[in-house]
């Protein structure tokens, strides 16, 4: 069978892959560019609000973690995008710039660090006016929490608006706004396993499920999302053991409040001395996963079910009210194991949440602190016996 040959070859179509396909092709390089889904940008995946509906069709990987000893024995599931794009276009759309810690570190380990060029990615904030804002933004102040207005500029610690990457509210999905005209895209074909030069230690190719062998002179470059990788790399012999893992409405009706998620407010929040759980977990102080300022958890109030998979079965007519809280710094060690020798399966996926002292500790504060946020201070501010989100009013504080 022919073998074709390419600068770089990408493994994994996802938002990574798209990325770095588009900006080495138009550096002038020849690049190829393998998904093993389809290329599908249809309107049942382009709404910002599509995500929660994604989940168990075809379109994703619906992968089901070992029991989890820490969350009582629970198998959780975890998602990913199957197709051209990758999560760039089954994910929620929210986006939080990074605290300038992880930059500094990055830029410490990738020396020289030099800036990336500007991206054609779009930020916003929307154009919300959901009725319980300006209420919530008091409940928030309530608590303790400090309005960030700069949250994406370094420092994002307080309360913040939401911002989210959609368009005139359509996502974003990573091949469409990163271009691939100068890119050789292989859809639908699976990526079997990466070929090694025994000799030299290094990738020099990269086989397909049906035996076609495809060749890079520079690098092959592997980009299947944090399951498939370790996977992918187990199939090619790569690794004794897969270790390594950190897993860690209302009114639709008025403009500004169709197109993204619903949502005014995002929280991050830090564990304030991580010295006693670093301690338990013989971490060094200066690890750069502890040191400190970095965000721990991350909580928001959504006028709807949104982390529910029945999000769609409730009505988003704001009868419902969640608070999804996020741990966003796990570092909880889990494994990606091979169930067998076929690239389609799934691996076996054992995240082993909440098994460091870090984590248990981040779940403690970050937990009852997003409970208590709702029970203490929301309902003084407002009255959430009217089910008609249209009548909903602040009601006075006793
Ligand atoms: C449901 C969900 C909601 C999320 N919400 C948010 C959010 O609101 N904000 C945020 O910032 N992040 C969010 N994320 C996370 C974010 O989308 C991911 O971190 C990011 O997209 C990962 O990029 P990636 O390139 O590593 O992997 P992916 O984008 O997942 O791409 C991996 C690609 O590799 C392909 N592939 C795998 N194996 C093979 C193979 N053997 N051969 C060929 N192709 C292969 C896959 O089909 C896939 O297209 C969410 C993720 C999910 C799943």
């Amino acid at each position: 069978m022919s073998t074709l040959t390419f600068d770089y070859i990408v493994a994994g179509g996802g938002t990574v892959g798209c990325i770095l396909a588009s900006r080495l092709s138009h550096a002038g390089f020849s690049v190829a560019l393998f998904e093993a889904g389809p290329n599908n940008y249809s309107e049942q995946i382009m709404s910002p609000l599509a995500a929660p509906k994604l989940h168990g069709t075809q379109l994703e990987y619906n992968y089901l973690s070992t029991p989890q000893s820490n969350p009582g024995n629970r198998r959780i599931p975890n998602y990913g995008g199957r197709f051209l794009s990758g999560s760039s276009a089954v994910n929620h759309v929210n986006r939080t710039r990074c605290h300038s810690t992880d930059y500094d570190t990055w830029a410490h380990i990738l020396e020289p660090s030099r800036p990336g060029p500007r991206g054609p990615m779009v930020i916003t904030t929307g154009d919300r006016h959901y009725p319980l804002r300006e209420p919530l933004r008091g409940a928030l102040s309530e608590s303790g929490l400090t309005f960030n207005d700069a949250a994406n500029g370094g420092y994002f610690f307080g309360f913040a608006a939401l911002t989210e990457k959609w368009r005139e509210g359509r996502r974003q999905p990573a091949g469409e706004v990163y271009h691939l005209s100068k890119t050789a895209v292989f859809t639908e074909i699976i990526v079997k396993r990466v070929i090694i030069d025994e000799d030299a230690k290094i990738a020099k190719g990269i086989e397909m499920i049906y035996g076609r062998v495809f060749s890079a002179t520079k690098e092959v470059i592997i980009c299947c999302g944090c399951i498939k990788n370790p996977q992918l790399l187990g199939l090619s012999g790569i690794g004794p053991t897969l270790r390594g893992l950190a897993i860690g409405h209302p009114l639709f009706s008025k403009p500004g409040n169709k197109d993204g998620n619903p949502i005014d407010w995002i929280v991050t929040a830090s564990i304030l001395d991580t010295s006693k759980a670093a301690a338990i977990d013989k971490l060094a102080p200066k690890d750069p996963l502890i040191a400190q300022p970095h965000g721990h958890a991350e909580f928001f109030v959504s006028y709807a079910p949104i982390a529910a998979t029945a999000f769609f079965d409730h009505s988003l007519a704001g009868t419902h009210v969640s608070t999804p809280i996020l741990g966003s710094l796990p570092t909880s060690h889990g494994t990606v194991r091979l169930a067998d020798k076929e690239s389609s399966s799934d691996p076996v996926i054992d995240p082993n949440y909440l098994a460091t002292e870090m984590d248990k500790e981040a779940a403690a504060n970050w937990i009852p602190a997003g409970c208590a946020h709702n029970a203490r201070n929301t309902p003084k501010s407002i009255d959430c016996r009217r089910r008609d989100p249209t009548t909903w009013t602040a009601a006075p504080n006793k």
